[in-house]
């Protein structure tokens, strides 16, 4: 994603005034605006406090040599994670929801889903800062999952919020009452498809 090259197209834009911020917000207080889809990234939720993962010296991947990973995404690979959970665990502890809170773009996604303008929101973010800024759960796609939920990864059987919870606070590995796998957040890792609507 995102390797393709890409030109630019410099002819007239076909529905906005111009490309810029004054006449996007015109259009979407016109009547002719109806539906609105937003697509955020990680730069939504630096400003809420969230670390990138892939920024030079501040990113979370360059912050994850005490982790004594190979490599920094393995704390991201299902493989990895089935062979050693603490590194992911001690990740998701900084990460967990509750931490963070909702930036002005999640408030204005918010506002958007408010005065029944949003169709969906996309986000490849993981930290449930548009659920907690009140963009109501079915207009949002979470590509890259979230802390939201949690299965067992073998036989995906559902776990309790408040257990996930008390695991990453303290740092005990949870494990499937049924089958006992490892338990994780519905976060997509390397080696899993991305959630789709
Ligand atoms: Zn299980």
């Amino acid at each position: 994603m995102g390797n393709e090259l890409s030109a630019p197209y410099d002819g007239p834009p076909e529905v906005l005034e111009a490309r810029d911020l004054p006449s996007i917000a015109k259009y979407m207080k016109s009547p002719e605006c109806r539906r609105v889809f937003v697509m955020l990234g990680a730069g939504v939720s630096t400003a809420a406090g969230i670390p990138d993962f892939r920024s030079p010296g501040t990113g979370l991947y360059s912050n994850l040599q005490r982790l004594n990973l190979p490599y920094p995404e393995a704390v991201f690979e299902i493989n990895y994670f089935r062979e050693n959970p603490v590194p992911f665990y001690t990740l998701a502890r900084e990460l967990y929801p509750g931490q963070f809170r909702p930036t002005l773009t999640h408030t204005f996604v918010k506002l958007l889903a408010d005065h029944t303008l949003l169709d969906t929101c996309f986000t490849q973010n993981i930290d449930t800062l548009e659920r907690q800024a009140g963009v109501p759960g079915d207009k949002i796609v979470e590509a890259h999952g979230s802390f939201a939920s949690q299965h067992c990864i073998e036989c995906h059987a559902s776990v309790d919020g408040a257990k996930m919870r008390r695991a990453v606070e303290t740092g005990d590995i949870i494990r499937c009452a049924d089958c006992g796998g490892l338990v994780k957040p519905d976060i997509v890792f390397f080696g899993e498809s991305v959630s789709m609507p």
